[in-house]
């Protein structure tokens, strides 16, 4: 009612002026009015109309008209209307701004495909894996640009519970695993993630258990064999059967320390193993060290310690015991009777440096890389015999690395190596500024 109101209040009114002016000056004048009215209105509607279609032709730029009554309604309307549309419009673009920031963030190539396995948009990421260019690319028929067989058969089969691991086209170095998502009507997602590193961790996974597997299989065969021919036999000198025992020990306490070796490093990689906060006194390790290297040696070698520093380390003492002494009992145990092997621990550049140096057969360089590598040893059957598991110092780099410090390693074949745990400023506690380089005269230990 709202709306009729006021256009048929007017129109009582013209009416009633109109009767009144026949009443009192008779028909003519009372035509002459309505005609004048009428020509009026018509004016007035043209004018409006001129101004509405000036107006939807370009209702952004050009203010809406404003205007009395009936039409003074409809353009507020119309304004209500465009105004939502404006807002709604707004709304879109957002949307379709952040899903094109979230889609350039994602790391995995994503290429949507219509229903003829066109590009129809891809993220810059597809361009990396793929060599996809959602500007060059639009349009184009994906078969055509990633072209190798095992794709084509991947992308014909429309399988999408299915998987394809593939190397990427650009690089042979990245493992992509591809995947088909239907969406929309008979639309299609790409998605290409980068599973390298994935792949690497699992390879390293088979080799670990493969090598553990190795490792015990030895020395299991070894005493099942001991143990069979002790079962058999009625009679056997005791002196063979003593030797068997010895053999069938000394094969036992190498997969104990294989197994002790494999439960440190467990426990070093687990995550909720929080590293202690002690206050390690190095100078006190270290001639404990050198006295366990005095033992190991059994006289073969000379040790000497040289303590330079009074500076003590925050850190788990247990742990940080058990990377040295893997350094020490490595220069023992690689280095030829006679040789040389000193302890050190000393301040340099504002790091506290343990260094084991040796005079014994050296690694070359090809190898030092690769040496903190599980199982990872130069020569395998020197190992063995001298009672290494393989995996001591890839325990060392685990410890330091939780202490953020770092192994270094200088070796020469034929003349010595040197191993040196280099411990930051901020693990160091009571340390003499004076003591960055204090020389110190080579002691011998016992
Ligand atoms: P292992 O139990 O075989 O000693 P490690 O992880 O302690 O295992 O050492 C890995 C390899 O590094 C050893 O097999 C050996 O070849 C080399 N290595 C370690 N320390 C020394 C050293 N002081 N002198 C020469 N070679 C060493």
């Amino acid at each position: 009612m709202g709306f009729w109101w006021r256009p048929l209040s007017v129109l009582a009114g013209v009416l009633l002026v109109a009767l009144m002016l026949w009443a009192g000056s008779g028909a003519v004048t009372a035509l002459t009015f309505l005609v004048g009215i009428q020509a009026a209105v018509m004016l007035r509607r043209l004018w409006q109309e001129y101004r509405l279609s000036r107006w939807l032709e370009s209702p952004d730029e050009v203010t809406p008209p404003e205007a009395m009554g009936t039409w003074g309604d409809i353009f507020y309307r119309l304004e209500k209307l465009q105004r939502r549309q404006r807002d709604s419009r707004s709304e879109l673009t957002n949307a379709l701004e952040q899903f094109e920031h979230a889609a350039q963030a994602v790391p995995d190539g994503m290429v949507i495909l219509n229903g003829n396995d066109q590009i129809d948009w891809c993220n810059p990421a597809s361009r990396k894996y793929m060599g996809l260019d959602c500007e060059r690319d639009r349009g184009q028929f994906i078969r055509y640009l990633l072209r190798q067989a095992h794709f084509l058969e991947f992308l014909d089969a429309a399988d999408y519970s299915r998987r394809l691991v593939c190397k990427s086209p650009l690089n042979r170095e990245i493992t992509l695993s591809l995947q088909l998502v239907p969406f929309g009507e008979a639309k299609k997602l790409l998605v290409a993630r980068d599973i390298t590193e994935l792949e690497r961790v699992d390879a390293v996974r088979r080799d670990f258990i493969a090598n553990v597997s190795h490792e015990l299989r030895t020395p299991l065969t070894v005493v099942g064999g001991f143990v069979e021919t002790l079962a058999d036999a009625t009679t056997l000198p005791a002196a063979d059967t003593r030797r068997y025992f010895a053999l069938m020990l000394d094969n036992t306490r190498r997969m104990q320390h294989l197994l002790d070796d494999l439960l440190t490093l467990s426990r070093l990689e687990s995550a909720d193993h929080s590293l202690k906060d002690e206050s390690v006194n190095v100078p006190e390790l270290a001639q404990a060290l050198a006295a366990e290297a005095e033992s190991l040696s059994g006289g073969r070698h000379r040790v000497h310690l040289e303590v330079a520093s009074d500076a003590k380390l925050r850190g788990s003492l247990q742990e940080i015991r058990s990377a040295l002494g893997n350094l020490v009992s490595n220069a023992v145990r690689y280095t030829p009777d006679g040789g040389d092997i000193t302890l050190s621990w000393q301040m340099k550049d504002n790091e506290g440096v343990f260094a084991v140096t040796d005079t014994g057969e050296g690694v070359a360089a090809e190898h030092i890389p690769r040496l903190t590598e599980r199982f990872y040893r130069v020569d395998r059957s020197r190992s063995r015999e001298t009672g290494g598991t393989g995996l001591g110092l890839a325990i060392v780099k685990h410890v330091l690395t939780r202490h953020s410090a770092r192994l270094t390693i200088q070796s020469t074949p034929g003349k010595g190596s040197t191993f040196a745990a280099v411990f930051p400023k901020s693990r160091l506690i009571e340390a003499s500024p004076s003591a960055t380089v204090i020389p110190f005269p080579a002691q011998a230990v016992g």
